[in-house]
């Protein structure tokens, strides 16, 4: 991912973080709010009713104005102008409440003017229908206010939370979502971070490792011409060896640099028609003869299996994964190479008898510089970069690869090529 792509992501990724809490936030209090006014819109008609009971049973009017007074969010006066019986003051409030169904605990004290007391009356649980006495203690006294009773509803923040409970639990959710993108955009940048270093890592190699051996280059190719060296045989043969082996030093430092530059999309293919059963016999061929030994056998079907590929890449590809398979077979080194047509497909398979992969790295040999950890058993040299490049080569020609590996008993890589027609 370039930069700029991610610096874009981060920025979208944050306005959307700000723009979902804020609007979850505004959600959330609005829903409180409306909750909250519905709950003391419902209180005000109880209390009402209470009253007006209260008034029946005293044969008394009620007061034209301030019947009702809130002092807190949770703490109302009823006003009603006559005595209170506390007895029937609690199954009024209990049958309202019931009435308009809210099921919350509440606590209530009536006010005795003779004495100036609140007299404190109980504290009522809904749930189990009980009451108990002296759990809130003191209620406060209404100045102004002769005949009168006041209602505490202690729950009334865990009543309107039990209402909300639906939003609550989708705020939990776009939290979650937030932590989720959150994480996602760590992992990415860390990811970021590593490519970056391996990349810088790379550059640094190619310069370090190139400039010393162009150098090598031109003084061998001297020392090896000179008329001195020439007229000495064994100064010439080793001036020669000297010239031969950084040639292939630098050969191999510029295809392992190469392949650990290669991105997926930094691939250029040159599709040509080919004969996959061709090219197969003739790479294998040139192992066998190169190991002076039949230890890859071919099983093809009769016919030809035209493909469009990339000769290079192709043979390059084959190439990598019959070297592993010679490489990681102990003393057992047979291999065999099929070509098979599977419906509209054709299937190239490569399968050996040796070491196999555990299942747990299967997924990740195709990784850039991923080798499997096999202690001192397989001193078996490598980068880590084989299976890397095969990977890109099937990706950029629409191939799909897969592994199968049992430890032990060997490895199989199958490459399904699509239809070609
Ligand atoms: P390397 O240069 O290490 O061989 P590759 O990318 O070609 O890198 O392979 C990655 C890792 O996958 C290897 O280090 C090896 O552990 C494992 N591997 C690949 N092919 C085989 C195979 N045929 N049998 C067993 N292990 C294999």
């Amino acid at each position: 991912m370039s930069k700029s792509i991610i610096r874009k992501v981060l920025f979208l990724g944050t306005l959307a973080i700000v723009g979902i809490i804020v609007v979850q936030s505004y959600w959330l209090y609005k829903s409180w709010d409306l909750k909250d006014q519905e709950f003391n819109f419902s209180i005000n008609i109880v209390l009402r009713r209470v009253a007006l009971g209260i008034s029946k049973y005293n044969n008394t009017p009620l007061p034209k104005k301030n019947l009702i007074q809130r002092r807190s969010s949770n703490i109302y006066a009823v006003n009603v102008n006559g005595q209170i019986d506390a007895g029937i003051l609690e199954d009024l409030l209990y049958q309202e409440l019931i009435r308009v169904s809210i099921y919350t605990d509440f606590e209530y004290a009536v006010y005795n003017c003779e004495s100036d007391d609140l007299v404190y009356g109980n504290y009522c649980h809904f749930a189990e229908k009980t009451t108990h006495k002296n759990q809130n203690k003191l209620l406060p006294k209404f100045d102004k206010l002769t005949y009168y009773f006041v209602v505490h509803f202690p729950n009334r923040q865990g009543y309107i939370a039990n209402n909300l409970i639906n939003n609550l639990i989708l705020a939990f959710l776009a939290v979650l979502t937030v932590l989720f993108f959150s994480f996602s955009m760590i992992v990415i940048l860390r990811q970021k971070k590593q490519s970056e270093l391996q990349k810088d890592f790379i550059n640094n190699m190619t310069h370090e490792f190139k400039t010393p051996l162009a150098s090598i280059k031109i003084a061998s190719e001297y020392i090896k011409n000179n008329n001195t060296i020439l007229n000495d045989q064994k100064l010439a043969k080793y001036a020669n060896i000297i010239y031969d082996q950084n040639e292939r030093l630098s050969s191999q430092v510029e295809r392992v640099l190469n392949i650990a530059k290669l991105e997926n999309d930094s691939l250029r293919l040159e599709i040509t028609k080919l004969d996959l059963k061709e090219l197969v016999e003739s790479i294998v061929n040139d192992e066998n003869l190169r190991l002076q030994k039949q230890l890859i056998k071919i099983e093809c079907e009769n016919g030809q299996f035209l493909i469009n590929a990339d000769e290079l890449h192709l043979t390059n590809l084959i190439y990598n994964i019959l070297d592993n398979a010679l490489k990681y077979s102990d003393n057992n080194k047979d291999v065999t190479v099929s070509i098979t047509n599977r419906g509209n497909n054709i299937l190239l398979a490569i399968q050996d008898r040796g070491i196999g992969i555990p299942q747990e790295d299967l997924k990740k040999i195709f990784e850039k510089f991923y080798r499997v950890d096999t202690g001192d058993r397989h001193d078996v040299k490598g980068f880590g970069l084989g299976l890397y490049y095969v990977k890109i080569v099937c990706n950029n020609h629409g191939w799909t690869i897969n592994v199968e590996s049992k430890p032990n008993f060997g490895t199989k890589i199958s490459i399904i090529i699509p239809d070609q027609k």
